[in-house]
Formats: structure tokens, sequence, C-alpha cells
């Protein structure tokens, strides 16, 4: 019956349900059926307990309570009526509150006399039942309230209770009030004196008493009508009154035994019954801890879920980011990447442009240069023509400007890589000085070359680079000075393995380079103006001597000071190698101008290009054949014999390559020289494939042509032609 029934959903009792077993136990208390009504009202409990309805629970603790106090148990009593007072509280019903608070006001002032606590609770339940607005209820309390105020002969306090009372007795009372109402009235009366008005009162109480069921009212009626009697001094009634009272009580505490006996077997299982309740609470309790604690777990649950969900959230957030991002990036190195390769194409198709436009301005270029030489040699008298003069001199001017692109051109695509030839320093730089006493000797300038000593007589180098940043170094100071010195220096700073640092100084005194123009000058086409001196540059000089150097893995320095000169230093690391020292020694150079007459071909498609060689090539007393295609070669080479081939390398049908390869399968080992207007590396190598014996670039020298010419008949006449 009183299983541990846990709480399952489905088996929970309804409201209605327990609503019933509580009706129930209060109609067995009402029966005096104490044992029923504990056993009922503890079922409603345990079942309102697990419902949490705060209510029924109360209402089930009141009931129970009301058996105790029924039973005399008014300690007990006390104990469950606070502790559903508790829960009643809890809850908006008034009229509970209203009862458990009138119960507690009897308790005390009538059972534990304490008027004052007793008073309290009266007066809280007189609040309830105002705001019930039932006055049924309110009369009673009011009733008890006067009472206990009269019985402590406070009847100043207790009168206002009695008008009330008195007002709505015919309205709220009924036999069960009506006795102590009209007993109440005898006492305030007596005590007023009013003995007339007493008397009837008590009279009528005691005739009500006597009527209904309230003898312990009628007892008390007896007991103060005989004090009321004393009073008055009639003693015997008193004394009547006195005996009935006690009889009356006597009969009373019978009863009383009777119940307190009949409900002996009960109170011998009160506490057990008690403690039942105890465990009913108790194990409420731990259900509602573990209630407790399972919410606990499931707000953490919920709690961690939710910072789980964020998490996902902000993860799935970060990787959508990333996502969106990373395409971003793929979308933008896409384009990049195109963007690159634009670039890079269009960077090539720059270059290939330069390339194209410096080579074939050469060809024309040569032609120029070749035709004024001509005429100047042919015609002696317009040696001092200045519109001739003026023709040579831009004819050089823009050689020197397509040669100078060309070569930025090639070095910003890194095709420049240094050669190591074998050379000595000090020819080098006296040769350099010598070409370039021309220019000083215009400006009245003298050129002092000074050498140290310790410099060995042969370095391991690119010596074609190193001139030229010796002759742009050189030009510049001459251009830029009059009637001054320049000094070219070089000194050995020191030897690192077979490493030789050499400083180069190139000094002069001429109008120097402002502080804020000394950076500037080594961009690409940056010349400073300058009024007083008409000169023709290219503003590329210094450009490329800075690049150079880079490829040298050195840098310039300059110092300078307007008006007074200028000096630009830097430092450059030969190798030094005495085997090929040597053996350069040892390769004596031999002179080949004997005066001997040797053939040449020339094959050039170009027909400037064939007077300008031809003339050249007759001048030095060679006999020269002209053919203007690589069919012709093969041609006339089918017949006739030459010591020399003079092939030009860019020319339609079958270019200057196919042709020696032709004539090389036909078995003739003639030496060819290309003459081209590209640069010699980037022809090399197919020259080489195609049997090309050297290359000279145009425009060349008219010495080095016939140097390179008579080398080869040499060779082929010694037989050491490779
Ligand atoms: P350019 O081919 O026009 O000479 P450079 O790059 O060689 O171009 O020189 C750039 C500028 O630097 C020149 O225009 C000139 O003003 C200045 N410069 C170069 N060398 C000297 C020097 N030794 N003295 C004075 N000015 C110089």
């Amino acid at each position: 019956m009183f299983g541990n029934k846990t709480i399952t959903g489905s088996n929970l009792p309804t409201r209605k349900k327990i609503t019933v077993l509580a009706k129930e136990a209060e109609c067995y208390l009402s029966e005096a059926n104490y044992e029923k009504s504990f056993i009922t009202s503890r079922l409603a409990l345990q079942q309102a307990l697990t419902i949490n309805d705060d209510y029924l629970i109360a209402r089930s603790y009141k009931n129970i309570a009301s058996t105790y106090e029924d039973l005399f148990e008014y300690e007990k009593a006390v104990f469950y009526y606070k502790k559903g007072l508790v829960y009643a509280d809890k809850t908006r019903n008034d009229t509970i509150k209203h009862a458990f608070n009138n119960n507690l006001g009897n308790i005390y002032c009538f059972e534990k006399k304490q008027f004052d606590k007793g008073l309290n609770y009266y007066k809280k339940s007189l609040e309830y039942g105002y705001k019930i607005a039932d006055t049924s209820q309110v009369f009673i309390t009011e009733l008890n309230l006067a009472w206990a105020y009269f019985y402590t002969k406070n009847f100043e306090k207790g009168k206002s209770y009695l008008d009330f009372i008195n007002t709505y007795k015919s309205k709220y009372g009924d036999k069960t009030t009506m006795v102590a109402l009209n007993m109440l009235n005898g006492m305030y009366y007596g005590e007023k004196a009013e003995y007339k008005k007493a008397k009837s009162f008590f009279l009528e109480a005691i005739k009500l008493g006597n009527e209904g069921d309230q003898k312990w009212d009628l007892s008390y009626s007896h007991e103060e009508y005989a004090m009321l009697l004393m009073k008055m001094g009639n003693y015997k009634e008193a004394y009547e009154n006195l005996v009935l009272f006690n009889k009356i009580k006597a009969d009373l505490d019978n009863s009383d035994r009777q119940k307190k006996a009949n409900a002996a077997g009960v109170n011998l299982e009160l506490d057990e019954y008690k403690r039942k309740v105890d465990v009913i609470e108790h194990e409420n309790e731990l259900q509602y801890k573990s209630l407790q604690q399972s919410r606990i777990i499931v707000i953490l649950f919920l709690i961690i879920s939710g910072v789980f969900l964020l998490l996902i959230y902000s993860l799935y957030k970060n990787y959508n980011f990333k996502k969106k991002k990373n395409s971003e990036l793929i979308v933008a190195n896409e384009q990049l990447s195109t963007a690159k390769e634009k670039a890079e194409v269009a960077s090539q198709l720059k270059s290939q442009f330069v390339s194209t436009i410096t080579h074939e301005l050469r060809t024309p270029l040569y032609g120029v240069l070749g035709i004024t030489n001509m005429l100047l040699d042919e015609h002696k008298e317009l040696a001092n023509s200045p519109h001739l003069s003026s023709l040579k001199f831009s004819a050089r001017y823009l050689l020197s400007l397509v040669n100078d692109v060309l070569q930025i051109n090639k070095i910003e695509e890194n095709r420049i890589v240094l050669e190591n030839l074998t050379f000595n320093i000090a020819d080098e730089i006296n040769m350099i000085k010598n070409s370039l006493s021309f220019i000083a000797k215009n400006h009245s300038n003298s050129i002092n070359v000074n050498i140290d000593p310790k410099i060995p007589e042969y370095l391991i180098g690119d010596k074609l680079r190193f001139s030229q940043i010796l002759i742009n170094l050189v030009s510049n100071a001459l251009k830029f000075t009059k009637n001054g010195d320049i000094n070219i220096n070089a000194h050995l700073i020191k030897i690192e393995n077979r490493l030789h640092y050499i400083e180069f100084k190139i000094q002069d005194n001429g109008v120097g380079i402002a502080e804020e123009d000394q950076e500037k000058i080594f961009e690409k086409f940056v010349q400073i103006g300058r009024k007083e001196i008409d000169y023709q540059g290219t503003g590329l000089g210094l450009s490329i001597v800075k690049r150079l150097l880079e490829l040298f893995n050195s840098t310039i320095s300059l110092e300078s000071k307007i008006g007074e000169g200028t000096t630009f230093t830097f430092t450059i690391a030969f190798d030094y190698d005495t085997i090929k020292t040597t053996s350069l020694i040892n390769n004596i150079q031999v002179d080949l101008t004997t005066g001997q007459m040797f053939k040449v071909l020339v094959v050039d498609d170009n027909a400037i290009n064939q007077l300008v060689t031809k003339k050249i090539i007759e001048k030095h007393n060679y006999k020269c054949t002209v053919v203007d295609s690589g069919l012709s070669a093969l041609e006339i080479l089918e017949t006739a014999q030459f010591d020399v081939i003079l092939m030009d390398i860019n020319m339609p049908l079958m270019n200057g390559f196919e042709t020696t390869r032709r004539i090389r399968k036909k078995g003739i080992d003639t030496p060819v020289i290309a003459l081209t207007a590209y640069d010699k590396e980037e022809i090399s190598e197919e020259a080489i494939s195609a049997g090309i014996n050297d290359i000279l670039i145009k425009p060349f020298a008219v010495s080095l042509l016939v140097k390179t010419i008579n080398q080869l008949i040499y060779k082929v006449k010694e037989g050491t032609l490779v």
C-alpha cells in the first residue's frame, strides 16, 4: 500500500484522485475513525508530494494535524499544522491559510495557554478570512478572539470582536456557536455589572447548550454563570451551577478518556505513522534532490550542448569562411598567374621587340656607317664636309644607342654570362686610353694610367665586359672635363685564394655631379642637363656600368663635387691562373699580313652591305667575289675555290647557318666567318653546330676582319683549324 512508487509519467496520480482521498480522510476524522483518517491522509500526502501540489500537500498535513489534535496530541498537531502552513503559504488559497492559522490559534490559546502566539495566529487567520470575503469563516475566528480576550480578562479588547459576532449572529451563527456567543455576552455584561442582562445571556446559553451537542460550551457556561452568581451574592445558585459544571465536565472527561482509550490502539501506532510520514517526506526529499540533480545534469547537458553547438557553428562558419577565402585565393592566384603569364609574355614580347628592332636597326646603320667611310675614303676632298661628319656622328650615335639598349635588355633578361678569358690588364687599360685619345684631345684632356705593379701581368676574367665598364666611365670623364686630367688607377687591395681584388678609380677634375643627382645618374635614360656642354649621350652608360658590375658581384661608388671633379670607384675580383697564362704566352701572335692574295667569298643579300664588305676586302688586297644568297654560294662553290667565306646570317630563303651546313655536307672545309648584327652569345651555339669557324659582329673594325681572316687562313695552312 505504501510501496516506493517512483515517479513515472503515466503512473502519476491526478489532483482529482488526491482530492477524493483528502475528502475521504476528512470524513474519517469527522467520524472519529482516526486510524483510517491517518492512513488516508498519509496516502493523499504521498501522492500530493509526488505531483508536487502545494495545496494538496497542505491539505493532507492539515488532516494529519487535525487527527492528532482530536487525539489530544497537541505537540504533534502543532508540528504538522506548521509544516502544512509552509505549503499553504506557497499557494494562493486563502481559505486553507485561514484554517491553518485559526486552528493553530485554538491550540495555542486554549490548550497551550500561550495567548500571545495564539492571538497572532487568530489575527492572521482573520486577515485571510477577510480576503476570501467569507464572513462565516471570519465569524468563528472573531468569536475565538473574543473568547481568548475575555478568558484573559481583557474585556476591552475583546469587545469589538463580541460586537462583530453579535452583529452577524443571525446570519452566520448556528447551534454550534450560539452557546458560546451567549456565554461570551454573559461574561461581558457580568464584567460590566449589568447582571440582569448577563443573567439572561447565561440562561439562554445554558438553554441552547442543553438542547444541542455543545456540551463543553454548556459546561463553560455553567462555570462562568456560577462565577457571576457568586459575584451577585447568589451563592446557592452559584453552587448549583458549579455542580452542573463539574458533572458535565466529568462526563465529557469520561468520554474523552473513552476516546483516548479507543484511540490507544491507534496511539500505539502513532509513532509508527509519524515515522512513515517522515519516510514519505524523506523519499520525497530524495526524489526532489535527485530531481534537482537530474535538473542540474539536464541544465549542464543543455549548456554543454549549447557550447558544443556554438563550437560546431563557429567551426562551420570558420570552415565556410576559409572555404570562401580559399576559393577567393584560388581565383586571385589564378588571376595572378594569368597576370604573371601575361606579364611574362608581354616582357618577352617587349624584349623580343627591342631585340628585333635593334637588330634590324643595326644592319642599315652598319651600311650607313660603311658608306660614309667609303665616301670619305674615295673622296678625300669631303673629309672636311660638315654634312658628312654630321652624318657619321649621327650614325655612330644611333649605333651606340642601339647597342646600349640591346645590352640593357640582355642584362635585364639575365642573358649575359661572364666569360673567363686570359688578358693583360695593363694592355687593356692602355688600349682603352689609346682608343679614347681622340676625344681626350678634343677637350684638351690628358689621360693618366696608374697600375699597381703588384697586379699580375695576366689575369682571368671577362675582359670585354670589364673594358666596356672602363670605356663608359673614362669617356664620361672625358666628356665632362675640359683642360683637365683623367686618372685611371688600378690598385691591388687583397688576394683571396686565387682571386685578386683590384680597385679601379676613374678620376676627373671636370664639372662634377651635384649631390642630389648622384643617385639618379645610375637610372636608365637619366641625363643631367648641362647647358655649357653640348654632348650627345644616351643616358644608358652608367646604368649599363652598374648592371655589368652587378654581374661581377661588385658595386660602384662615386665621389663628386660640383666644379671640382668626380671619382668613380669599383672593385673587381679577377682570377689568376699561371698554367692558363703560360699557355697564352706561348701562343705567339703571328703576323699574317703577308700581302698574299687570298680569295674571299662574300655571301650577303643586302646590296649596301655587299658593297661595304667588298670595299674593305679589296682595300686589303684580297680578291672578293660576292653572291646574294645561300643557293648562289653553294652553286659557285661547285666550281670555284676560296680561302675564306664571309657569310651573312640573316638571309631570306636560306640563312647563313643552313648555307654553311650544306657547304660542310659537300665536304668543303673552307673557313666560314659569320657576319651578323646578332650578339655572339645568341648565335654561337648554332654557328658551331652549323660548322661556322668564327663570328664577327657588325659593325666590325676593319682590322678585326683582316685579323680574323688571316688567322683562319693560317690555321688552315697549319692544319690546326677545328
Ligand atoms: P650618357 O650616356 O648620357 O653619358 P650616363 O648614364 O653615362 O649617360 O651618364 C648619366 C649622366 O651622369 C650624364 O648625363 C652626366 O650628366 C652625368 N655624368 C656621368 N659621368 C660624369 C662625370 N665623370 N662627370 C660629370 N658628370 C657625369
